[in-house]
């Protein structure tokens, strides 16, 4: 996957998603990416997710939707994305990740699959970060 959350100077938020879809993938498939809500969601009132991970799980969830239903309930973008995933995860035994993004510009990278590549810019400054086994992050 590579997915990306935006906000820009007049408030306006967007999200995209692309993949290749799942190794040995049914012919025909049409992978949760392209489902608005599960592969991604944006609202300017709200905020922004991509997501990754196993497409049947994150579409029976509506991945992107659920985090931003828990922003707007109060959550941080941190907290709703680790609530989403971590439903996800319990209730229909799947894994992924997320970029998420609110109207402030308050961002997070966040996932419960073994690993995810991330970057963030805000500003001048360039944040990025791996999971493989040991987490880092540096600023730029
Ligand atoms: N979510 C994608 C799918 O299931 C896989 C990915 O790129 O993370 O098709």
């Amino acid at each position: 996957t590579v997915g990306a959350v935006a906000v820009d100077r007049e408030g306006n938020i967007a999200c995209a998603t692309s993949t290749g879809g799942m190794l040995n993938k049914m012919e025909g498939r049409v992978g949760d990416t392209p489902c608005i809500g599960s592969g991604g969601y944006a609202d300017n009132q709200t905020g922004a997710v991509s997501t990754t991970g196993h497409g049947e799980a994150i579409m029976k969830v509506t991945l992107a939707r659920l985090i931003l239903f828990h922003m707007e309930q109060g959550q941080t973008v941190e907290a709703a994305s680790d609530v989403g995933l971590a439903y996800m995860k319990s209730r229909v035994g799947g894994l992924g990740g997320v970029v998420t993004v609110d109207p402030q510009g308050g961002w997070g990278a966040r996932f419960n699959s073994l690993q995810m590549a991330w970057a963030a810019a805000q500003d001048d400054r360039l944040h990025y970060g791996l999971y493989a086994g040991e987490r880092f992050s540096e600023s730029l």
